[in-house]
Parts: C-alpha cells; structure tokens; sequence
C-alpha cells in the first residue's frame, strides 16, 4: 500500500514516556505522547496533517495558503508558520466578531504577517466555506493560484499526519517491547481521532482509539470521521469495511462550549502541571485529559493495561487566558 507523499516539516517521532505520578494515583499504566513538542512555531497536531496537505498544495503550484479557525487557532498559526518558512503567503480566516488586539497564537499570526479575515461567528458558522472559497476566487482573477485547507486540515490527505503518528507509535512499541492497547486523544475536527482510527483499521492492530470531543457532541464527529476515512481510503484505492460503532468517541466533556472554560477545568489543568510538569491547554488537551481522568475513575477504562494519550499541543492558546485562572 501507498501512502500519500509529504513534506518534513515538524520534529520526529515525538516522545513517549510515562506518567507516573498519575499512574500511581489511578492505579493505571498513563503514558504520553508529547506531539505539543512537534516544533515551537509549528507545535501541536496540525503540523502532522500539514505536511500532506501542503504537499498537495505544492503539487498545485499554491503561492498562497487558505486556512481558517477560531481566533485562538493552532491549526491557522501552524499554517502561517508552514507558509512562511516555504515563502509561500497565508490568508487566514478566523472566528471573532470584532478585531481583537493580537494575544497568542493570534499575536503568532501577526508577526508572521499572515493575513487576515475576520468573520462573526454567525457567518462562521453559516458561511465560511463559502468565504473560502470567495477568496481562492479574488486571488484568481488576480491571476494567484491558492489552496484551501479546511478546517483543522481534517480531509483525506490531511488525515494521513495520524495516520504516520501512529505508525510511530507502533514503532515505539517494537523497540521498547510495549503494547499501548488504549489510545486516547482529542476530537477538535476529528482529523486526528480519523487518521490514528484509519491505521489501526487497516493495518489489523486492534487497539481501542478513544477520542473526547470538545464541540459539538459525538454522533456528529462519528459521521465526521466516517467521511475523513472514506475520503482517505478513496485516496489510496483501499476499501475496508467498518461500522460507524467501532468509533468510541466520548461525549459529556465540552462544558461551556468550544473555547469557553470552567473552573474545574482550569483547576484541572493547575493539578496536571503541579502533578506532572505538564502543561496541557484549556480548549483542547485540558478537556480531553479531564475526561480521561474521570472515565477512568469510573472503571470505564478497567479492561486497559498501557493508556496513551496524545499531548495534541495548544499552549499559546492558555496565554490569553490568564485571567480566568484562579491563584
Ligand atoms: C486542533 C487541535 C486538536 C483537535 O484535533 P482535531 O484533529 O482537529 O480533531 C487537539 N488539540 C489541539 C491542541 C489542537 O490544536
């Protein structure tokens, strides 16, 4: 089998470690998998998809980069970041109804000179394929060619970063004599649950891929993941049957909503660091490992022997929220 071509752009493999303070907490064997150290400026998951997507964007001769997110979006700084260090342009359309002063991955975007289009999140929500599209279109006329990532990258190209991270992993298992049966990550776009689900799919390893979502809720992320991995499959004339059951999303751990903390989960995040020297992010790791923690309480997780979790990045995203923290 063929996987697509990509491009070297993030630091690998990642580590992989254990974390013993917790495991000895929750009688569990917890390891994890540091892809917040995937680079600085590219740090976190994206830049696993974004070497794919920007292959293909390469492959089109793009010149310019479109990408969108919510203000504080990794995935948007990572991929101002990929363009800049390619000379390529980025134009970024993110989520905020007026034009904040740049904080975070926002002040990121900035220095690299990525431009930007503000949408409300009314029209986010409602219209920004649409807008992408109107953009790829101005550029056109202007006789630029440019390439539209979606969301998150979560497509079948993009889909293919998890794809290789799990291959890492199972490397990692063979050198270090190890079977991580359960692993756990966050579902933002549900490219990365859908890339690392793909693998084990089609390679027969049967390990339990369990994802918490941090929007929405899980029947729209199970069909979400449904599409990215036929996508995929289309893309590497493979056809593997699998149902819609075998993907174990866990809801019930968004909170207030996309972005949008609570006390607890910011307590959460304060008990991680003092815990472990982790620092995981309020609008993605910190609810996903907030949900692990607790499902493992509740004996959900009593059938695993080795649990990793996937440290997916997202600090420059806990800077501008200082304030909410509680010292
Ligand atoms: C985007 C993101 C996620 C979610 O990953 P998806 O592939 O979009 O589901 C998790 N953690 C961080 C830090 C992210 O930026």
């Amino acid at each position: 089998m063929k996987i697509p071509k990509k491009l070297n752009l993030a630091f690998l493999p990642t580590p992989i470690y254990k974390i013993e303070n917790l495991s000895k907490e929750l009688n569990e064997n917890i390891f994890i998998k540091r892809d917040d150290l995937t680079g600085v400026e590219f740090s976190g998951n994206k830049i696993r998809k974004l070497e794919y997507s920007v292959f293909q964007a390469l492959i089109e001769n793009a010149e310019v980069l479109i990408t969108c997110g919510g203000i504080q979006s990794n995935h948007a700084r990572a991929t101002a970041m990929v363009a800049a260090k390619l000379g390529l342009k980025s134009h970024l359309v993110l989520r905020s109804n007026s034009v904040p002063s740049p904080k975070g991955n926002h002040l990121l975007d900035m220095l690299v000179g990525a431009k930007i289009t503000y949408l409300s999140e009314n029209e986010f929500q409602n219209n920004l394929k649409h807008k992408m599209e109107e953009i790829k279109k101005e550029y056109k006329k202007n006789g630029i060619i440019s390439y539209i990532i979606p969301l998150g990258a979560s497509n079948g190209i993009g889909n293919f970063g998890y794809y290789n991270c799990m291959d890492e992993i199972i490397e990692f298992e063979k050198i270090n004599n190890i079977i991580f049966d359960t692993i756990v990550c966050t579902v933002g776009s549900g490219g990365t649950y859908s890339g690392l689900f793909l693998n084990n799919l089609i390679n027969n390893h049967n390990r339990k891929i369990i994802g918490f979502n941090v929007s929405d809720d899980s029947d729209y992320f199970k069909k979400k993941v449904e599409e990215i991995v036929n996508e995929s499959m289309n893309l590497i004339n493979i056809k593997k049957d699998f149902s819609k059951e075998d993907i174990e999303i866990i809801d019930g751990y968004v909170g207030r909503g996309y972005a949008l903390s609570t006390s607890s989960e910011l307590e959460f995040i304060k008990k991680i660091a003092k815990s472990e020297g982790i620092v995981l992010d309020p609008v993605y790791t910190g609810k996903c490992f907030k949900g692990m923690y607790e499902e493992i309480k509740k004996d959900r997780f009593k059938d695993s022997t080795n649990i990793l979790f996937i440290h997916t990045g997202g600090l420059f995203g806990l800077f501008p929220k200082a304030d909410e923290f509680d010292f």
